[in-house]
């Protein structure tokens, strides 16, 4: 089916996925990824991002986990519980949290490794342009390579999968915020320069909001709040739970705050 422009990129409808037939980790999930958009996936531990990611991505097998209910579409055409090469091939491609680069491998081998997707749009050299330093280090094992460097191999990989639509985890976790704001410059920069979109998936709400387009926050496995940067920027509880901006830091979740304002209504 060929999408309309309407159509976004992606979009998850009502999307619910159970773990061992009994745990529901996310629960009834909506968001859109228009074309050429980063959008942000916000939420503290244990929200369901990562979930969200294998449900569209097809990695939930090996966790026995499933999408039991919802559907994920990927321009115009419903993708929900499909292989993770089926995925892969048609131009979604993820950047796992954890094991990301073959760490026995060289840069140049990890590279190597990638089975290239259908389009042939990004080159080993335009790789190399966006991530001169993985240049430099194509013949040191990846295992020796910095936290923020691994980001970049794992990225460049990515992209040699020739994505329509990275999905990205936890790209700053354990790295310095110089090196995260690197790192996000780069996601604008492959998104403005080679139209890829981008689900960001963040603990990390300012690192994510710096860059993406619009946001979902994601609590208990369930979208608390949505919408374009500018709204969650001025969103008083997300300035102070997700930015740390303000005085109420103590209380880590939104919906923590939401039966913080309901009581003091009553009092
Ligand atoms: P984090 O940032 O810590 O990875 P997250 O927002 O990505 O958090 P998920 O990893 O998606 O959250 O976890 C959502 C829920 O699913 C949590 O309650 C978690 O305990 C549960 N969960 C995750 N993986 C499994 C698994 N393999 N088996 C059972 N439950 C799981």
């Amino acid at each position: 089916m060929t999408a309309s422009p309407a159509t976004p990129l992606l979009e998850l409808e009502n999307v619910e996925v159970v773990y061992h037939r009994v745990a529901t980790a996310v629960q009834g999930v909506s968001l859109r990824v228009p074309e050429r958009s980063i959008v942000a996936l916000l939420g503290t531990n244990g929200a369901g991002k990562t979930t969200t990611l294998r449900a569209v991505s097809g990695f939930l097998g090996g966790d026995d986990a499933r999408v039991v209910a919802g559907r994920i579409v990927f321009r115009g055409e419903v993708i929900t519980g499909r292989m993770p090469h089926e995925v892969a091939r048609r131009g979604l491609v993820l950047v796992p949290e954890r094991d990301k680069v073959f760490e026995t491998l060289t840069v140049g081998e990890n590279l190597d490794a990638v089975v290239p997707g259908r389009r042939r749009l990004v080159t080993r050299e335009q790789v190399f342009h966006y991530f001169p330093v993985l240049a430099e280090r194509r013949r040191q094992l990846a295992g020796y390579l910095s936290g923020g460097e691994r980001q970049m191999l794992a990225l460049a990989s990515a992209l040699l999968c020739q994505p329509e639509l990275l999905l990205v985890d936890e790209l700053s976790l354990g790295l310095a915020p110089a090196i995260v704001e690197t790192l996000m410059a780069l996601v604008r920069r492959l998104r403005d320069e080679l139209g890829t979109a981008v689900l960001l998936v963040e603990q990390n709400a300012a690192a994510a909001l710096a860059v993406a387009d619009a946001g979902y926050v994601l609590e208990h496995g369930r979208i608390v709040y949505d919408g374009s940067v500018e709204r969650l920027l001025a969103h008083e509880d997300i300035r102070e739970f997700y930015l740390g901006v303000g005085h109420r830091t103590d209380r880590v979740r939104y919906t923590d705050v939401k039966q913080y304002r309901r009581r003091r209504r009553w009092f």
